[in-house]
C-alpha cells in the first residue's frame, strides 16, 4: 500500500523499517512511525506545524471542544462504510491524530467494518510523533509531502481532509474509483467570537468551497456548536490553532493571552465528494 518516495516501487514492511526492492530504506520510529519525507520535499528544515502549536492542539481537542465534529463524522463514516467488510482510509493532513484516531476507534467498535486499515500523514515530524504515540491500533503514522503521497495508486477507499492543505491530482491518484474525499472546512461563523477580539469589523468565512475537479458531490452538511473557553491557557491553545496566531501584532496576541472567558461559534462544513468512475 506504501510506495517508495525515492524509486516510487512497492515499500515491503518489515518489522523496524520499510524497504523497497531497490533498497531504499526507512527505518520505524520507537513510536512506530515512518519518515518518508526525503530532504529534497522539504522546504525548510522542519516543515510543517512545530511542537508549541501541536502541543497546544493536542491539549485543546483532549477537552473535546470540537466533539460536535468528531460525533457527526462518526456517525457519517459509519453509515458510508456500513455495506463494506474493509475499509481503506488515509487522514491527509493528520496533525497530531485526534480526528482520525476517534474516528477508527468507533468504526472499529461499531464492528460494521471487520478491517481498517488506516493511515495518516503529515509533513509535521513532532505532529506525527504525537500521533503514534498517542495511538495504540494499527493505524500507520507517516511523516510525507501531501504533494508527493507515498501511496499507491487506487488503493484507499476513502480519503479524510480535515483543516488541512490538500493536492487534488494526489488526491485522485491515490482514491480508488468511487472512493470518497471526507472534507472538512470552516463555515461562515467558525470562531467569530474570537475573531471579534482580532479584527475591528470581523467577517463570515466565505463559501467558495467549489466541487474539486474529478470529483461529484455526495453531501454537504453544516455542523453548528458554541464554545464556552473558561481559562486563559484553552483561549491560548484556541489561537494557537488557528491560522491567526501567526498574523496577529503582539499587542493583540497580549490582549487575547489576558482573556479569561471567550464565547464564539464554531462551524464545520463536512462535504463528501465521490470520485467520479472513468467512461
Ligand atoms: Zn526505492
Amino acid at each position: 500500500m506504501f510506495k517508495c518516495p525515492v524509486c516510487k516501487q512497492t515499500l515491503n514492511q518489515e518489522e523496524s523499517r520499510f524497504i523497497c526492492d531497490q533498497a531504499h530504506s526507512f527505518d520505524k520510529a520507537k513510536e512506530g512511525y515512518v519518515n518518508l519525507l526525503l530532504v529534497q520535499n522539504k522546504k525548510s528544515l522542519n516543515p510543517g506545524d512545530e511542537k508549541g502549536m501541536v502541543v497546544s492542539r493536542r491539549d485543546f481537542l483532549s477537552k473535546g471542544f470540537y466533539d460536535v465534529l468528531v460525533k457527526t463524522l462518526q456517525q457519517q463514516l459509519c453509515g458510508l462504510a456500513s455495506h463494506q467488510k474493509q475499509l481503506s482510509m488515509l487522514d491527509i493532513g493528520c496533525g497530531e491524530g485526534y480526528y482520525l484516531r476517534n474516528i477508527t476507534e468507533q468504526l472499529r467498535k461499531t464492528g460494521i467494518i471487520e478491517r481498517v486499515n488506516a493511515t495518516g500523514i503529515d509533513i509535521s515530524k513532532p505532529a506525527i510523533q504525537q500521533a503514534a504515540k498517542q495511538d495504540n491500533s494499527n493505524t500507520q503514522y507517516l511523516v510525507g509531502s501531501s504533494h508527493d503521497l507515498p501511496i499507491e495508486n487506487q488503493s484507499q477507499d476513502l480519503v479524510l481532509n480535515i483543516f488541512a492543505p490538500l493536492d487534488i491530482q494526489e488526491t485522485l491518484r491515490v482514491l480508488q474509483p468511487g472512493g470518497l474525499l471526507v472534507k472538512i472546512v470552516p463555515g461562515p461563523k467558525h470562531l467569530f467570537g474570537l475573531k471579534q477580539h482580532i479584527y475591528q469589523t470581523p467577517c463570515y468565512h466565505e463559501e467558495d468551497e467549489a466541487v474539486p475537479t474529478g470529483f461529484s458531490i455526495e453531501s454537504c452538511k453544516l455542523v453548528k456548536g458554541h464554545l464556552s473557553l473558561e481559562n486563559s491557557i484553552d483561549i491560548k491553545n484556541l489561537l494557537a490553532m488557528t491560522p491567526y496566531y501567526w498574523n496577529i501584532s503582539q499587542t493583540t496576541s497580549a490582549q487575547i493571552n489576558r482573556l479569561q472567558q471567550l464565547e464564539t461559534a464554531i462551524e464545520f462544513f463536512i462535504n463528501i465528494y465521490k470520485k467520479q468512475q472513468l467512461t
